[in-house]
């Protein structure tokens, strides 16, 4: 026990499904908590999607329950907009120092967005994946926790401009907040830094730049989500046209030699789960799967079948070589051989969705002086094995899953987190 009573002191690092799992599972079993995330929001991936496979209900039913047992717990402090700089001590008896960004808008802040109308500078919206602009000043989407406006810093010009200041019925902008370092001590570190898209621009061959018509299926999940740039409609990002022809390109990066050598684990289930949105808008496109194999495992074949049953989607095994842009209708030729029929396809489509891959979130900006280092696998992924004692990898840090899989593999961790802790007292 601490002093405090508690069964120990348990970081978490990184907000996602997995970090907000481990932070809830080692409060309610007795542990003081501290979450650290980069982003002015919890959520990480999850919060960016428009359905989740298999049942496709949208993210903000999932993450609402946790809030909701976040909002219960008196043992967690979490803390956005911030980021572990320096890790010191010994395995078990960690000190951590943390940077935190200033929010600029403080707790008075009630999302009114008068700020947001006052606002004349704009910025390019990383939670749309790039394709909307916010204000500098902005609530990063309709559910975020917390429920608070933020100024980015990098774009907005301070107090010579202050329009939102005057703007602001409750006193709640600070142009003036300062960057501040947090302190914290903990005897067991959970790392669940999650994941980030495959750069799909070094996949040669693929064209991602040279078409605005060709996207990833990160890009995907926006178009098709009700907050998302086109208030949920799919169509051409180059002149909104409706999708009649769309091919999803599996393993884009993936299972290759030259870019990712490992199988990104949740494409398969997550183009399925796309084409089911193409579907639901537009009954009569046509719809091509170009894959190497096809990965559902366990349950998730239930979701294949269901699929496979669609007339107008045809899944062609092979893998994409080419894909160039017929610049006069801004439709897209995509190249590849058939192996199943023995033949070469080339196939006109109006839209592509690139399937790239998943990589491991990069943390090696943290500087631990605590006896050793972070063990990696060869794809960059944390492995179970940790030399450092207290310190442990949760979801997608260690390997590409899905949400069931972080969210059992985090309430795991946490536990491995609560025994380090016992342990770390009985001495
Ligand atoms: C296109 C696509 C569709 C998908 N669809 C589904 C689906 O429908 N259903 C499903 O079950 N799964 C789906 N997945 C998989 C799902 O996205 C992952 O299972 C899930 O995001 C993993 O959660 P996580 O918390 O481990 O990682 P993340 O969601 O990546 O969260 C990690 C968090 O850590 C933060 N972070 C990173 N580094 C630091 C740092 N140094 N300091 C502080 N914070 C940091 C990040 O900002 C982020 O908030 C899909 C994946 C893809 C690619």
């Amino acid at each position: 026990m601490s002093g405090n009573g508690k069964k120990g002191k348990v970081l978490v690092i990184g907000g996602g499904i997995s970090g907000i799992t481990a932070v809830i599972e080692a409060s309610e079993a007795g542990c003081e908590v501290v979450l650290v995330e980069k982003n002015a929001y919890l959520g990480g991936r999850v919060a960016r999607m428009n359905q989740y496979f298999p049942k496709l209900c949208p993210p903000s039913c999932g993450l609402e329950i946790n809030y909701r047992r976040l909002r219960a717990s008196t043992n967690i402090r979490c803390l956005t907009l911030s980021q572990v700089e320096k890790i010191t001590g010994e395995p078990g008896r960690y000190q951590v120092s943390i940077q935190r960004t200033p929010r600029f808008v403080n707790n008075k802040c009630t999302a009114c967005g008068e700020c947001v109308k006052a606002c004349p500078v704009d910025r390019p919206d990383e939670f749309n994946a790039g394709m909307s602009t916010t204000k500098a000043v902005y609530v990063p989407f309709d559910m975020a926790y917390p429920l608070q406006y933020v100024i980015d810093g990098d774009v907005c010009p301070g107090a010579e401009c202050g329009k939102c200041v005057e703007a602001c019925p409750y006193d709640a902008i600070e142009l003036d907040m300062k960057p501040e370092t947090v302190e914290v001590e903990a005897q067991a570190i959970i790392w669940a830094t999650g994941w980030e898209p495959y750069e799909a621009g070094q996949i040669e061959g693929l064209g991602f730049g040279s078409s605005p018509n060709i996207i990833t299926n990160v890009m995907m999940e926006r178009l098709a989500a009700k907050n998302g740039p086109t208030e949920g409609k799919i169509q051409r990002p180059s002149d909104s046209k409706e999708v009649e022809t769309i091919a999803f390109v599996q393993c884009a990066g993936s299972r290759d030699e030259n870019y990712l050598k490992h199988c990104s684990g949740v494409c398969c289930m997550g183009s399925l789960k796309q084409a089911r949105y193409v579907r639901e808008q537009y009954p009569e496109a046509q719809i091509y799967i170009f894959y190497i194999d096809i990965r559902a495992p366990g349950r998730l074949e239930d979701f294949y079948a269901e699929v496979q049953k669609d007339e107008k989607l045809q899944l062609i095994k092979g893998k994409v070589a080419k894909i160039t842009e017929d610049a006069a209708s801004g439709d897209l030729v995509v190249e590849a051989e058939d192996t199943l029929a023995g033949e070469r396809v080339n196939q006109k489509v109006n839209l592509v969705v690139l399937a790239t891959g998943i990589v491991p979130a990069d943390a090696a900006k943290v500087s631990i002086e605590a006896g050793g280092n972070l063990q990696r696998d060869e794809h960059g992924f944390l492995t179970n094995d940790q030399p450092l004692a207290g310190m442990l990898g949760a979801g997608c840090a260690k390997r590409p899953v899905d949400v069931a899989a972080c969210v059992r593999d985090a309430t795991g961790t946490a536990l491995k987190a609560l025994q380090i802790c016992v342990e770390q007292a009985g001495e």
